[in-house]
């Protein structure tokens, strides 16, 4: 990244989504028929950097790909959206991919294969720097955790961090963390609180900030200041709910970054993600700043 102009960053995964569209998930030991079959990119990394790019704001992607065909794909979908590469790395070996099933309804599963992602162990001297110098890092947890943390640990840019998949986080990474954004079932998992809002406010003794995302029912945000809020999701037929809390993260971030409060940060996340939930597929769904703006108006 050139000069002093400060951007948004991404450290994180980069995958090729493999999606069957179903009537119904098969159980264990079950086979179904499926409807259809995409290959799409993806990995919460690369598209929290595309949601961001396609919200309005210059974005740098730091991670690794496999020097495989999927490896090149996933570059041009991210440098089609606008993001900086220069900062992704490609190392020997397949790069990662995710299975995903979408069911009639939208709801979906997945299963995460790291490939590449796996062999990340820090953000390099160059990508370090470029962090340095941005506004905000958004960190998610499909790179090792000791990279996670790395990561965090650089001084210099904001540090939102989406806990996906779900883990127990440790103790260093949270000490870094401005901002934390898991849905209601990693809220659940990461303070034992089966209530979003009980967990919320376990979140806060945490971290700083913090934003539990509800599905259909929106979102409910928290700060240490006292500031609690409730941004209901705008209503929409959902089509396909992968990368929702991708596309709430990045564009969040990008609300952030450009000085909006709270309240009008949370909505312009949360009208950007029910657009993403419209159409299908993780990055093709992602909506621009001009159709933000119009949802907004
Ligand atoms: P995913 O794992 O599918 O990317 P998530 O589980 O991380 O999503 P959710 O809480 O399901 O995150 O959704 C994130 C945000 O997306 C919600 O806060 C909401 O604003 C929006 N959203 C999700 N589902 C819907 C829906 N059916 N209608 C409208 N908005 C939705």
């Amino acid at each position: 990244m050139a000069g002093e102009q400060r951007v948004i960053s991404v450290f994180g995964s980069a995958n090729m989504d493999l999606v069957a569209y179903v009537t119904s998930a098969p159980s264990l030991g079950e086979t179904v028929m499926g409807r259809a079959f995409h290959t799409v990119p993806g990995g919460k990394g690369a598209n929290q950097a595309i949601a961001a790019a396609r919200a309005g704001a210059r974005v740098a992607f730091a991670g690794a790909v496999g020097d495989d065909a999927f490896g090149t794909e996933l570059r041009a979908a991210l440098v089609d959206a606008g993001v900086d590469t220069g900062l992704l790395r490609v190392v020997p070996g397949p790069s990662g991919v995710a299975h995903i099933v979408v069911e009639d309804g939208g709801a979906n599963s997945i299963i995460v294969i790291p490939g590449a992602n796996g062999t990340v162990t820090g953000p390099d001297e160059e990508a370090a720097a470029v962090i340095g110098r941005s506004r905000a890092l958004l960190l998610q947890l499909e790179l090792p955790m000791a990279a996670v943390v790395a990561a965090a640990r650089l001084p210099g840019a904001e540090v939102i961090l989406t806990p996906a998949p779900a883990v127990p986080l440790p103790g260093e990474l949270l000490a870094e963390v401005d901002l934390i954004i898991p849905n209601e079932h990693e809220a659940a998992v990461i303070t034992g609180a089966a209530d979003p809002g009980e967990a919320l406010e376990a979140l806060l003794d945490l971290v700083p900030e913090a934003v539990v995302t509800l599905g259909a029912d929106g979102a409910i945000y928290g700060s240490r200041d006292g500031t609690r809020l409730r941004q209901p999701a705008v209503p929409v037929e959902a089509v396909d709910t992968t990368a929702a809390g991708d596309t709430f993260a990045g564009a969040l971030a990008v609300a952030r970054a450009e000085g909006l409060d709270a309240r009008h940060a949370l909505r312009f996340a949360t009208a950007a993600a029910a657009l993403s939930v419209r159409r299908r597929g993780a990055s093709p769904s992602m909506p621009s700043r001009r159709e933000i703006d119009r949802a907004l108006a």
